[in-house]
């Protein structure tokens, strides 16, 4: 008999987790509240513009193996633009390239490190000290930082402030969505290590080229040919729980009834959803209140001529963060988009719109001189409060796992399974994060396929680290 799975939240976790439950042979029920499928990686139809934005601007990377492995099995793989070359102002137009060059890992990027201009040789060896005592940690080192916050660990290799600034902080902030001062370090070490040192094609940058909501399209086929279904528009309630069991998933438009649910609702939401019977019985579902939460913002702006010339470009030091350029089809009436991102965007909560668009207009000014203001076409900016958990020091801590623990009385109700970025499992809130936890929910609950192998560290990479045991 095929039995079904009640899957409530419909963004890269449960997309993730209906795929591989699907491809096991369950029929899965994908319950979502929006109009669209992505969650916090998707994209929403702009009245202003007529166009299909996304929120935000979404980069993947070379070791996010899992989210790519889902790309690849939705078919959109191609649909993705490959960065080897980051780009970093230095402002009045001057612009530093790290590019992968042609040494293997770990010394990929040092070619091109050690001809940036933005830091002094006294600082390019500061970084270099701290990259060192990355490798050599690597994955198991890692550990004794745990609960701890990445600038201890940056005060313990001697940074210079400036370099905290303008090399640190704007690779923490935009993966982790916390500065140095803030941020769990073993998050932050896991992102320099595992993105930067490892692996040639780790750091690569992956930027889609349609709307992230298109990138979900497949998913429905894939869903319907075990049977299942997606159902947009329809929100979760309850967890139905009978005492020991998850019988189904109350919507406000009737009950799906189900042999297991995979929750992928963000933690916020998950209480929401739980009877105080059912958080009796769950030890997983003990810390989901404590929860905290860092907000981005993504501003869109169409320009009536190209100002931008490479497609990526980080402005150290400054309130805006990174700047992407989307080249226009001819038809759409102008040349270019450029996409802001502003990550850890408490400061700017409050602001008027005209505010938002002066600020980052400024940033715009001072890494790229030829930019003025009235050459925004139009603007749209996107603030998200709650883009990501907050990854600060001790938050894995509270963060469950996908499956129940066995023989334990209150670790959990079996048939329940656990996904979200924001669960346990290794990383900090990315769409890795989330594709991991609805592969691992779904092999705890099939007992198939999970999580899909990193890629694998550089021969030199291991030698640096068998060395320094
Ligand atoms: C502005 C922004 C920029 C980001 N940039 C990046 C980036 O560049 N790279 C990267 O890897 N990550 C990035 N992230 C993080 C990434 O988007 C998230 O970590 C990831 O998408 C989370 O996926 P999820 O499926 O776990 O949760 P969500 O995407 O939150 O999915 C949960 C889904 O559940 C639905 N839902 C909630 N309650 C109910 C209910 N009661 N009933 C039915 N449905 C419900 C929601 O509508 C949502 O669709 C960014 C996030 C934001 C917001």
């Amino acid at each position: 008999m095929v039995r079904t799975v009640a899957i409530v939240g419909g963004g890269v976790a449960g997309i993730a987790a209906a795929v591989r439950a699907a491809e096991s042979g369950w029929r899965p029920v994908l319950i979502e509240t929006r109009t669209k499928l992505g969650g916090r990686a998707t994209s929403f139809d702009d009245v202003r513009s007529g166009l299909e934005l996304d929120n935000c601007q979404h980069v993947v990377m070379g070791c996010c193996t899992n989210i790519l492995d889902l790309y690849e099995r939705l078919g959109v793989l191609d649909a993705f633009d490959w960065h080897e070359t980051l780009f970093f102002a230095r402002g009045g137009g001057a612009v530093d390239a790290l590019t992968v060059g042609r040494l293997p890992a770990p010394l990929h990027y040092a070619a091109s490190f050690a001809r940036m201009k933005l830091f002094s040789l006294a600082e390019k060896v500061a970084i270099a000290r701290a990259f060192h005592a990355i490798l050599r940690m690597g994955p198991k080192g890692r550990v004794r930082w745990s609960g701890r916050d990445f600038a201890a660990f940056l005060r313990s290799c001697r940074q210079p402030a400036r370099v905290i600034e303008l090399f640190w902080d704007p690779v923490v902030l935009s993966a982790c969505n916390l500065s140095s001062a803030r941020c769990e370090a073993t998050h932050a070490l896991k992102v320099f290590d595992e993105g930067m040192l490892a692996h040639r094609f780790a750091g690569v940058v992956g930027t889609a080229r349609v709307p992230l909501a298109r990138l979900y399209e497949a998913a429905a086929r894939i869903i319907a040919k075990a049977g299942g279904e997606i159902r947009l528009r329809t929100s979760a309630k309850a967890l139905a729980f009978d005492g020991t069991r998850i019988t189904g998933v109350v919507c406000d438009d009737g009950v799906v009834t189900a042999q297991a649910c995979i929750s992928a609702v963000p933690p916020d939401r998950l209480t929401r959803l739980c009877s105080d019977a059912l958080r009796a019985q769950d030890r997983r579902l003990m810390g989901i209140d404590s929860f905290t939460f860092s907000p981005i913002l993504g501003v869109h702006i169409a320009v009536r001529r190209r100002v931008m010339q490479t497609a990526n470009l980080a402005l150290p030091g400054r309130a805006t963060h990174w700047l992407f350029a989307h080249e226009m089809h001819e038809n759409a009436g102008f040349p270019q988009r450029l996409e802001a991102v502003v990550s850890a965007a408490d400061d700017w909560i409050g602001l008027t719109e005209a505010e938002t668009i002066a600020r980052v207009s400024a940033d715009v000014s001072w890494a790229i001189p030829d930019f003025r203001r009235e050459d925004i076409l139009w603007s749209r900016p996107v603030l998200e409060k709650r883009a990501t958990f907050a990854s600060v020091p001790g938050v894995d801590a509270i963060r469950p796992r996908a499956r129940a623990e066995a023989g334990d009385l209150r670790g959990g109700v079996a048939n329940l399974f656990l996904a979200g970025e924001w669960t346990d499992n290794g990383w900090p809130s990315t769409m890795e994060g989330a594709a991991r936890s609805g592969y691992a929910a779904a092999a705890a609950m099939t007992g198939g396929v999970g999580v899909v192998a990193d890629l694998p560290p550089a021969v030199l990479v291991r030698f640096a680290r068998a060395l320094s045991r």
